[in-house]
């Protein structure tokens, strides 16, 4: 094992959020499509125009594009004209979806023949410090997010990745940054959404007004039945010390790690644990899996003082297994910002290319885990890579549709380049999730392979709460304005 390839360290501090100036390589900061003219014309576009093709393909962030056609993509740039969209849709006998940063990995967005309300020009950001609140459109991105809220002092637990938005991202549950301290889920911090109904009328829905609305856009992901226009979410304060580490291993002992993290994990206030399966880019891709892939530990911690975060660690640090780790990058200084930007950087690509994704809620973990490592070595894209959490706080509320989790999560990315390469690719991952199943109690809507197994959409959410779902929908949406879930990808 010893020959496993780490030469190349600022790979390492690049994955963690800790190097230094490290660029949003990969992110869609500025898609190639969107810079065409294109998207400056009037803001619908039908099926058949010069430019639709252009518009559809800008819909999806990432390359690999579902062959769906909707009949028109709308952008609205008011409230008034959202509800103006789902009237016209009704009137015209049309299905409405609705997309804010396009990063559902299936494209739930993009449905055959219905009205796509694309929602990216919300993307204001009101933060009112004296209660501990802001008002966020869809499309804010979570780097926009945590920079105004870090410059008031004040956090939310925003995605990991800069450019993942607030729209979807919330209503199908958000694992985010210091998930376990502000969670466990980043929609139990929505307090409030504005939402235009299948009526085409603008509600407001809290805890006490709308709450059926209210229950179901925490959770419900792009089941949800209607339009969110703005969320009004819970802040918290800003960690003065965010400190965090990287303990490197061979892939093959990612079931132990998970063990010891597992049990180390109740003790370890204001942390979040990840691990991280991924490849070296830079290690010789002739040489064997179990030596271009490694396995990271990184644990991070959201602190008030160094001394604090590494009190919180030590336990940690001095555990016998952390001595046995191949390299480790020792407690680094990082920031909300850094963490966004460069914690996906790690494949030196992530954000162009292809992808397919499956997640799960493990129960039992160990099997589960043992079964993603072995897998993860036969993934044929070298992008590819599995990411493990493990979760120190999985109480959820009874407000809430999101209603399944586990202490362990795993989510397995496979990322390639080209369109030939797209069977093996998500043949790879199919296979994975296939031999994982027996270890799932559940899965995230947002980012969740339905296609080989559409049932998995229903065992995303506890009976109850797929049972309300069902009811809130056939109160809300008799006539099926809204598409529902993406059944298959
Ligand atoms: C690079 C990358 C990093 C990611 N990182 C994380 C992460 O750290 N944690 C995590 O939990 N998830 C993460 N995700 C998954 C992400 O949360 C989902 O893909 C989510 O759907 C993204 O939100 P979106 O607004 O871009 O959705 P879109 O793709 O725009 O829309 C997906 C669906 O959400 C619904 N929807 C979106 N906006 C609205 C709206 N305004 N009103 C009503 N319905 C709406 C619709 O049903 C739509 O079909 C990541 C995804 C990518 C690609």
């Amino acid at each position: 094992m010893g020959r496993i390839d780490l030469t190349r360290r600022k790979f390492v501090t690049g994955l963690i959020g800790a190097g230094a100036g490290i660029s949003l390589a990969g992110c869609d900061r500025e898609r190639p499509v969107a810079r065409s003219a294109a998207l400056e014309l009037p803001q619908v576009v039908k099926r058949g125009a010069e430019d639709y093709e252009v518009w559809r393909q800008s819909m999806p962030w990432q390359m690999r594009k579902p062959a769906r056609y909707p009949a028109a993509i709308m952008r609205p740039t008011t409230v008034a004209e959202v509800g103006d969209a789902v009237r016209f849709a009704r009137r015209e006998g049309l299905q409405v979806t609705t997309r804010s940063g396009g990063h559902h990995v299936w494209g739930a967005m993009l449905r055959d023949d219905g009205l796509l309300v694309d929602m990216s020009r919300f993307r204001g950001v009101t933060v009112n410090p004296a209660d501990g609140t802001a008002t966020v459109g869809p499309a804010a991105w979570s780097d926009r997010l945590a920079r105004e809220l870090a410059a008031e002092n004040l956090a939310f637990p925003v995605a990991h990745c800069a450019t993942v938005p607030m729209g979807g991202y919330l209503m199908g549950g958000g694992l985010g940054i210091n998930g376990d301290e502000w969670g466990p889920l980043a929609c139990f911090s929505v307090i409030g959404a504005d939402i235009v109904t299948a009526d085409g009328e603008r509600v407001t829905a809290n805890a006490d007004e709308n709450q059926d609305l209210y229950w179901a856009v925490r959770g419900a992901g792009h089941g949800f039945f209607g339009i969110v226009t703005a969320y009004k979410l819970k802040l918290y304060p800003l960690p003065k010390a965010i400190r965090v580490n990287a303990y490197i291993y061979p892939v093959a002992r990612l079931a132990e790690l998970g063990d010891w993290l597992r049990g180390a994990a109740a003790d370890l206030p204001k942390t979040e644990l990840l691990v991280l399966l991924l490849e070296n880019p830079d290690a010789d891709p002739a040489a064997p899996p179990a030596e271009r892939k490694l396995c990271v530990v990184r644990p991070a911690v959201f602190a008030d003082s160094d001394e604090e975060a590494e009190r919180i660690l030590r336990p940690l640090a001095e555990h016998p297994l952390a001595k046995e780790a191949l390299f480790s990058t020792g407690l680094q200084a990082t920031t909300m910002q850094r963490l966004l930007e460069e914690s996906i950087d790690y494949q030196r690509g992530f954000g162009f290319g292809r992808y397919a994704v499956d997640t799960l809620w493990a129960d039992p973990p160990q099997p589960a885990l043992d079964v993603v490592a072995q897998e993860f070595l036969q993934a044929p894209a070298r992008k590819s890579h599995v990411v493990v959490t493990i979760k120190r706080n999985a109480a959820l509320p009874d407000d809430a549709a999101l209603s399944q989790i586990t202490d362990t999560w795993i989510g397995a990315y496979a990322v390639w380049d080209r369109a030939a390469d797209d069977r093996a690719n998500i043949d790879w991952l199919r296979q994975t999730s296939a031999a994982l199943q027996p270890f799932a109690a559940g899965h995230s809507i947002n980012e969740l392979d339905t296609g080989a197994d559409p049932g998995k959409i229903e065992r995303t959410f506890s009976p109850e709460a797929w049972r309300r779902l069902g009811a809130v929908r056939a109160a809300r949406d008799p006539d099926g304005i809204f598409h529902g879930f993406l059944e298959s990808a």
